[in-house]
């Protein structure tokens, strides 16, 4: 039985102050106990992220790392290993804005999925199509494309060391959510892609849906059989809209 996980994207959003208060506000909630937690803050705030939240189950994770495990000359990055030492245990990599405005290609993401396994953090496997690309029917073959370069390094075990978030471009940030159905149908191709390498650790892969989900849209993705829970960006910035979320994947049977 995989856990579902819940992760908020605060991207490039918050000050300090607006910060303490988001985290009071996630103090605040109640979380459900079978739900994997975590926020990725921007960088700097790690350190107020991690003060702040003490003891709650509320994980932490880095947006993006660098490409190379440890310390090096590499002026603007930030190391995995230097990640992990602030006290993160996850972070993100392929998000699509990273793909799309930063260059980031399949051999860049692999390279930091590796260098983050390296370091002991579970990376957050980013991958998904464009409108046009969907428009194209090209779904699988993007998606699979995005999945292969890691699959060849690492296989499916190696994979499953992390978590897949599928999130169709056109639904990031759009307030368009794909329906439960076309998530699944996606989430489904992936797992069977999985399967057809390796069944058992397929099943135990952690797939988790992005793209504008809401309190009010996410028991609906959440309760999909290979919908492990989501990756929010947007709605993670409102402590309590990001409560209700967790506690809907809570709720999943
Ligand atoms: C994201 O940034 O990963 C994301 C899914 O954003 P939003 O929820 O705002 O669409």
């Amino acid at each position: 039985m995989r856990r579902p996980l819940v992760a908020g994207n605060w991207k490039m959003y918050g000050t300090r102050h607006s910060i303490d208060e988001l985290l009071s506000g996630l103090n605040a909630q109640q979380w459900p106990e079978q739900v994997d937690l975590l926020i990725a803050p921007p960088a700097l705030y790690i350190q107020q992220c991690r003060e702040a939240l003490g003891q709650s189950p509320v994980r932490l994770a880095g947006q993006s790392c660098a490409w190379q495990a440890e310390s090096g000359a590499l002026t603007g990055e930030v190391s995995p290993a230097q990640l992990r030492d602030a006290g993160c245990e996850y972070v993100l990599v392929g998000h699509s804005e990273r793909r799309s405005l930063f260059g980031e290609t399949d051999e860049v993401v692999c390279r930091k999925f590796a260098a983050a396994l390296a370091c002991g953090l579970r990376p957050i496997l980013c991958v998904g199509e464009t409108q046009q690309q969907r428009d194209a029917n090209e779904t699988a073959e993007v998606v699979g494309r995005q999945l292969q370069v890691i699959l060849e390094r690492f296989g499916v075990a190696g994979l499953a060391q992390g978590v897949v978030a599928y999130e169709p471009v056109w639904a990031i940030g759009t307030g368009l959510t794909a329906s439960p159905e076309q998530a699944q149908e996606v989430h489904a191709m992936i797992r069977a892609r999985l399967a057809l390498l390796d069944d058992e650790q397929a099943q135990r892969v952690q797939i988790v849906y992005g793209g504008s989900v809401k309190a009010e849209n996410a028991s609906a993705l959440f309760s999909m059989p290979d919908i492990d829970g989501g990756l929010v960006g947007g709605a993670s910035l409102n402590a309590d809209e990001f409560g209700a979320i967790a506690r809907a994947a809570g709720q999943v049977q």
